[in-house]
Order: C-alpha cells, then structure tokens, then sequence
C-alpha cells in the first residue's frame, strides 16, 4: 500500500503551529504547505506559543484560518494564567474553538483541583472535546492521574495524548466510554494492545506533527508522516485506521 492509494480523507486530531520548542518554530505558511502536500482533509491545531504570548499565537490560528478556513480547528491551548485573566476563558474565544489543550507537564496543573475542573466544566458548556498531554513519569502526569477527572466529566470527550503509560490508559479506555487515545507517539505494542482487548472504538489519529523534525532533524517530516501512517494500516488493517481517522474524528469534535 502507497500513502498516495490510501483513498479516503485524512483528519489529524493533534498538530501544532508556532513554538513547538525553544528553538523550533513552525510559521503557518510552512504548517499548511506540509498539510497540504500531505492531502489532509481537517486538524485540529493547537499554538504552543500561546505560554508565551497569547495574542502571537492568536495571530498564528488566525493566519491559519485565512489561509485555509474549512479545514483549520483551532483548539485552545489553555494556561492557568488564561484561566485567572477570564474565568469562563470567554476572552479567548475570539474564533470558533474546537477543543482545549492542557499540557500538564509544560504547567503543573493539579488533575484533580479547581482549575482543571474549571475548564472541564467550560468544556461541558460549550460541548468541547479536552486533549490531555501525558507522560511517564517524571514527564506526567501519567493517564491514570486523570482517570477520576474523566469519569467525574463523563459528558466531555477526552483525548489521552500519547496514551502513557500504555496499561493505566487501557484501564482508563475501558471503563469510560468518554475517554479515548491518540496514536502521538505511543509505543507501537502499546497501542496494539489496547486496539487487541478494546477494538477501535476509543483510537484517534493525531500525529503531533510537526514535532518530528525536533527528534528527527535531518528527516522528511512529510515522508515521516506518511510512514507512520502506512505503517499502522500494515499492522492493524485499513479499515482500523479509517475508523480512526474518520469517524472516531467527527465524533470526537462533534462534526457531521
Ligand atoms: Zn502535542
């Protein structure tokens, strides 16, 4: 299989724009030309700048949009001082958002304290999905650190970002049906054994592109990609993977 016969459209449920690290950034120009190249249908995309300055990256989702405006889903990226400047984080919502970030490792958010539940209940409200970074320790919080969060919200879909540490999150999949994992560098085994015990019900393709090039600088992040991709249809069928990239998207972000 060619990633160029794969014939159906590709959402991604987790890119990035902007400072994806100190000494790494993606201009929106080079973001939808990658896009682009590669044919995918929407993303969801979140600016890492916004820890910096929020007006920057609000700068960098609007020249997104402008650029391409029926596949660009901005999410909003949130920090705890956004939470404290607007508490409802109504100033935020300056274009339609599809989903909050938290990335717990970058900001310490305590998973079961009032902030955090602050913006689930936002989430709730606005009916808004909730990507959840998450690590092995000491790079956490680990998935399960969630769990009581996720079943306390049961109403508000969340994506477990890389799906660490695997078993935790195949618990957490297991008993919350609003609770899913994204294939973002999650070990291969890992992700086998979950889709081996649950199917692929709860699975959602978000790549983290383009966060290669900071692991794999002097490789192609587009033929990375599509690697990665025919990869997953060799191991787990295509059939698994469209669910994962299709309907697990719409229903995730609420789309028709
Ligand atoms: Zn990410």
């Amino acid at each position: 299989m060619k990633y160029e016969d794969i014939g159906f459209p590709i959402h991604d449920s987790h890119i990035h724009v902007g400072q994806c690290f100190d000494d790494f950034y993606f201009s929106p120009p080079n973001l939808i030309k990658s896009l682009k190249e590669l044919g995918i249908m929407k993303w969801a995309v979140s600016s890492p700048t916004t820890y910096k300055n929020f007006d920057k990256a609000r700068i960098e989702l609007e020249e997104l949009i402008e650029l391409e405006p029926n596949k660009t889903m901005p999410m909003l990226w949130v920090t705890k001082y956004m939470l404290e400047n607007s508490s409802d984080l109504s100033q935020y919502f300056v274009f339609p958002i599809f989903g909050f970030k938290i990335h717990g490792y970058s900001e310490n958010w305590d998973c079961n304290a009032k902030p955090i539940k602050r913006v689930f209940s936002i989430a709730r409200e606005r009916n808004l999905p909730v990507l959840l970074h998450t690590g092995y320790k000491p790079g956490g919080p680990e998935s399960g650190s969630y769990e009581k969060l996720i079943s306390e919200f049961s109403d508000v879909k969340v994506i477990l970002a890389h799906g660490r540490p695997e078993n935790q999150t195949l618990n957490i999949l297991k008993r919350n049906p609003n609770a899913y994992v994204d294939t973002a560098y999650i070990s291969f085994d890992g992700l086998k054994n979950i889709y081996d015990k649950l199917g692929s019900n709860q699975i959602i393709f978000g790549s983290d592109f383009p966060l290669d090039s900071h692991y794999y600088p002097t490789e192609s992040l587009t033929e990375l990609y599509k690697k990665n991709i025919i990869n997953y249809i060799n191991v787990f069928g295509i059939e698994a993977f469209k669910q994962w990239t299709d309907s697990n998207f719409h229903k995730v972000f609420n789309l028709k």
